[in-house]
């Protein structure tokens, strides 16, 4: 499934990377980064990670954009 590919992101606090599903990914979303605990939200204040990250899932977050939707309601 598509929304299993996992993206690898790096934290713009302490460097390391972790990796998240685009499930878990949403637009607008924050994270938390699991090495130092920074906050780390997509779109807004990382547009470079959020370039990087659209222009690999770009056709599977929009495949999933529905999805997420429903998620969000519950
Ligand atoms: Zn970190």
């Amino acid at each position: 499934m598509l929304s299993n590919e996992k993206i690898e992101i790096k934290c713009p606090s302490c460097q390391k990377t972790f990796s998240y599903t685009v499930d878990q990914l949403q637009k607008g979303q924050s994270k938390r980064c699991p090495h130092c605990g920074n906050d780390i939200r997509f779109e807004e204040s990382h547009p470079g990670e959020v370039g990087k990250l659209e222009d690999k899932t770009k056709k599977s977050l929009a495949d999933i954009d529905k999805k997420i939707t429903m998620t969000i309601r519950e």
